[in-house]
Parts: C-alpha cells; sequence; structure tokens
C-alpha cells in the first residue's frame, strides 16, 4: 500500500509536534512503523490521504457507535452552528442532554457536561473525596482514567504501551494517595480496605476494563466492589467513559446490574465532538459548586454543538429503527441498536477464533457487546498480568499485515476493538478472511 503523501505529513508534523501526533497512540510505536493520515471518514471506513480505503475496528477510540458521519448527527451540528459555537450562558440542549443521561443511565440523577473523559474521572475523584473526607483512591493496574495526575499511576492504553506506567511529572506524594490492585481479585481489595479503614474515599474502576486490550469482570466481582465500597462508607464509581451507551442503553451497569454512586462518561456522548460527563446520586453531586463546596467548573462544558451530536447520537441509538444494509426492516423484528452491536460481536468473535485455530496460532479472544480484543496467547486474560503475557510481536506482523489488506484494528496488543451499527456482515466477513491469511504468515 503507497502512503507517500501520510509519509511527507508525518515527516512535517515531527517538527512542530512532540512526536508528531497530538495523542501517544496515535503515534504507532507499540507497532513499529509510522502512522497514516485521515481526511474522510463515513460508516465503519476511513480514508487516508493517500485515497487508501480502509474498514475502521477503531471508531475514533470508541465514539463513533453509529458509524463515522452519520447523517443524523452532521445535520445536528451544522444546525446548531448556525446558531452560534459556545454562549457560555445555559442553553437547552444541555437541559436535554442531562434528562436523556438520567433517563438512559439506571443510577444517575444527576449529571454536570466536561469537555473530556479525563476531566469527568479528575472531577468524580474530587467530589468523592470531598463528599467523603476521605483522600485515598483505590485503581486497578490497566485501568485508564484519563491523564489525571493521581490517576496515572499503573494506567493502561498509551500509558501502558510505551512500558512506562508512571508518568515523569507526577509527583510522587500524589501517587501516594493512589492505592494500585489487581484487577479481578477480590482478596488484594479486601485487604486494602483492612489497611485503611475509613480513609478511602472510593473506588474507581471500568467496570469492563477496555484500556489494556478487553477483560471481563468474574461473576460476583463488581457485586463486590459494590459491597466492600459500602460497608466501608467509600464510594464505587464507574468509569464508564468506554462502556456507557455501548454495552447497553445504560452502559455497563445496566448489562451487569449493578448501582455505582457516581459514574463518569465521554465518547459516545459526544457523538464525535470534544465531550465528558460524570453523574450519580444527587445528594452527592449536590457537594458540587454553586451548590456544595467542591469547586468543578469548564469555559466550553455543555457547548451546544457538543450537545447537539450527543443528543443525535443518543437519540438514534435509542430508536428501534436502526436500520442496516443486512437488515433494512430490522426494527420490524425487535432487532435495535445494540441487539445489532451483539450480533457483529459475536460473528465477529467465532470468525477470529476460527481463523487462529486453523492457523494454529494461540489467541484469546475477549468480546463483550461490540468491544474486543484478541490476545495472542493460549491463556485466558482476566486482568494486566494476564494480558501481558500476550505476543506482542506477533500482533505488530498481524497489526501490518491486516493494514496493508485495509483493515485497520488498534495499533497496539493493549487496546480494545470497537464495532459500529455501521459495520455489515460483509465487513466482518471480509475481515475474518483477511485476517485468516495474516495469521497464516505470523
Ligand atoms: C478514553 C477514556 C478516558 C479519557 O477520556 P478522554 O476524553 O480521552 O480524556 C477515561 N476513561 C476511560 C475508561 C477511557 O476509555
Amino acid at each position: 500500500m503507497i502512503r507517500t503523501q501520510s509519509e511527507a505529513l508525518f515527516s512535517e508534523a515531527l517538527q512542530y509536534i512532540p512526536g508528531g501526533v497530538n495523542s501517544p497512540v496515535r503515534a504507532f510505536r507499540a507497532v513499529g512503523g509510522k502512522p497514516f493520515f485521515v481526511n474522510k471518514a463515513k460508516g465503519c471506513r476511513v480514508w487516508d490521504v493517500d485515497g487508501n480505503e480502509y474498514i475502521d475496528y477503531v471508531g475514533t477510540w470508541g465514539p463513533a457507535i453509529l458509524g463515522h458521519a452519520h447523517p443524523k448527527i452532521i445535520a445536528a451540528v451544522k444546525a446548531a452552528a448556525d446558531h452560534g459555537t459556545s454562549f457560555g450562558i445555559p442553553n437547552p440542549a444541555e437541559v436535554t442532554m442531562a434528562k436523556l443521561i438520567c433517563s438512559l443511565v439506571p443510577s444517575v440523577q444527576k449529571v454536570r457536561m466536561t469537555n473530556s473523559g479525563t476531566e469527568a474521572c479528575m472531577s468524580a475523584i474530587r467530589l468523592a473525596r470531598g463528599f467523603t473526607k476521605h483522600d485515598k483512591i483505590i485503581k486497578f493496574d490497566g485501568c485508564y482514567h484519563g491523564h489525571v495526575d493521581s490517576l496515572l499511576v499503573k494506567a493502561g492504553s498509551g500509558a501502558l504501551t510505551f512500558g512506562n506506567p508512571d508518568s515523569a511529572g507526577v509527583p510522587a506524594d500524589f501517587a501516594k494517595l493512589t492505592i494500585v490492585l489487581p484487577y479481578n481479585d477480590t482478596e488484594s481489595v479486601k485487604a486494602a480496605f483492612a489497611a485503611n479503614k475509613k480513609q478511602i474515599a472510593g473506588i474507581i474502576v471500568e467496570p469492563v476494563p477496555g484500556n489494556a486490550g478487553l477483560y471481563l469482570p468474574k461473576p460476583g466481582y463488581l457485586e463486590f466492589l459494590r459491597e466492600s465500597t459500602k460497608a466501608d462508607g467509600a464510594l464505587l464509581i464507574f468509569d464508564e467513559v468506554m462502556t456507557g451507551f455501548r454495552l447497553a442503553p445504560g452502559g455497563a451497569q445496566e448489562r451487569f446490574g449493578i448501582r455505582p454512586d457516581l459514574s463518569t462518561f465521554g465518547k459516545i456522548i459526544g457523538g464525535g465532538l470534544p465531550v465528558g460527563a460524570f453523574g450519580g446520586r444527587a445528594d452527592i453531586m449536590d457537594y458540587l459548586a454553586p451548590l456544595g463546596p467542591v469547586y468543578q467548573a469548564g469555559t466550553l462544558s455543555g457547548n451546544p454543538l457538543a450537545m447537539a451530536a450527543g443528543i443525535a447520537a443518543l437519540e438514534e441509538l435509542g430508536s428501534r429503527a436502526c436500520e442496516s444494509a443486512d437488515h433494512p426492516r430490522s426494527h420490524e423484528r425487535g432487532y435495535d441498536a445494540y441487539g445489532r452491536l451483539e450480533h457483529l460481536g459475536a460473528l465477529l468473535e467465532a470468525g477470529m477464533k476460527d481463523a487462529a485455530k486453523s492457523a494454529g496460532i494461540p489467541m484469546t479472544f475477549n468480546h463483550c457487546g461490540s468491544m474486543f480484543c484478541g490476545y495472542f496467547t493460549s491463556e485466558p486474560v482476566w486482568n494486566l498480568a494476564d494480558a501481558m503475557k500476550a505476543d506482542c510481536e506477533r500482533f505488530k506482523k498481524f497489526f501490518h499485515a491486516m493494514l496493508d489488506a485495509g483493515v485497520y484494528f488498534a495499533p497496539s496488543q493493549f487496546e480494545a476493538g470497537f464495532l459500529s451499527t455501521a459495520h455489515s456482515e460483509a465487513d466482518i466477513a471480509k475481515t475474518v478472511r483477511v485476517a485468516a491469511k495474516a495469521m497464516k504468515q505470523l
């Protein structure tokens, strides 16, 4: 595949932008080679500046659950822009968005918008500390909650890919208040609470961790986190920036039937524009300024463009009339967006497992709804330590073989893949064919 224009742009970018990118994983460091530059995306496809076409399983890292450039989202953004891009004064779309989130997510009674998932997590932690008057936070290794100082300890995503989970510039004193434990391990949580009685503000967790690849909670694990936080007077914070509105209309908490005290969101609720949100129990949320003592603010928070895009996305996801090339009258059979995503996810899992098996390549394929990760290891993956057993050299070769055949998976073994309602059964079939061929050459 020829990518001369991408290469030229990357050389230029390197002169003006650190590493040539505005977010580290985009630089392809984990897989080698140079990133491609994209100037068009539609449905489940992206096109690079050299005109190459790719089936995209990154979906702008989660937001594009309806595919890229969904006509309803584009129309909503254009219509909103005609009336102004930011007011800094309350606007009606903020109320619509808040009502939508509260109606969709069972545990959210009040919600506040931010501009990114990072901000949402940072604010939720501050709120948990302000509300409980405790300082310590429990997080799990491999979970990523944005590039917040006190949360950038054994974080996943780019921090993991680059082999330095702890960032320079984070004072050791900040990190001291963060207790990092292995995911899916109940004993370590019990021990942490026993050793830090009445000092823990909360547990922040990705209910289905998707920043070290993808692994699922063991049966009973999320229930255990709910019970143990409650017993100690700590808060349970679900980071649903990735899973929110993706694993079910009400996110992982609906799928697994757990009610956290606070939740954070982002990605899908911005419809592709910069956004984040955090919400939960009204008595906790009312601790925020201007009602309460916990300060949190944002010049562009709740801006009309992001609200319009997010509202359009959530409304479209909620409509049962999710039509597609494969199932043009699918809604008549009660086959909504989420049913479709489940179906596509199961199809991809079956196909990828077959491909690996017939190539004799050990692979553990984890999947939950429309999120997935194929680890090149024969062992089950339940936490970061398991994920680290994957063969990254093999992943590098696989990634490039797929890319050169027009299929874009995330450029790291430790990132989740995402399906959208715009993927068709034919797209999955092509992906599986390409993967089967690629795996035979690994
Ligand atoms: C992406 C992500 C974040 C950070 O969101 P940004 O919008 O990139 O700041 C936080 N938590 C999780 C689980 C995420 O996947």
